[in-house]
């Protein structure tokens, strides 16, 4: 795969702003996260963003997309959590 975290997706140009760059909510201060919530196991990682200085595009990545995967030691974080039930109008 090329690196092209550099290179802007909307204008083409490489001309991302380079160093740290956060989202913060302005209540708390707390960085914006993806969250993945499957079975009841709760995931997440911090989303950076990369803005262009040409165009302003801003595009998101997550630093570590390999945090997010369910793996079979991920615990429940509520214990009293069970699978949904098959309906019948899942069919
Ligand atoms: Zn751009």
């Amino acid at each position: 795969m090329v690196d092209n975290r550099n290179t802007c997706s909307q204008c083409g140009e490489q001309s991302i702003i380079k160093g740290d760059i956060v989202l913060k909510t302005s209540k708390s201060n707390d960085l914006i996260m993806v969250v993945r919530q499957d079975h009841g196991v709760e995931k997440s990682v911090p989303l950076r963003p990369s803005v262009c200085c040409q165009c302003g595009f801003v595009d998101f990545y997550v630093q570590d997309p390999t945090n997010l995967k369910i793996s079979s030691e991920d615990k429940p974080i509520n214990p009293d959590f069970k699978q949904r039930p098959i309906l019948e109008s899942d069919f």
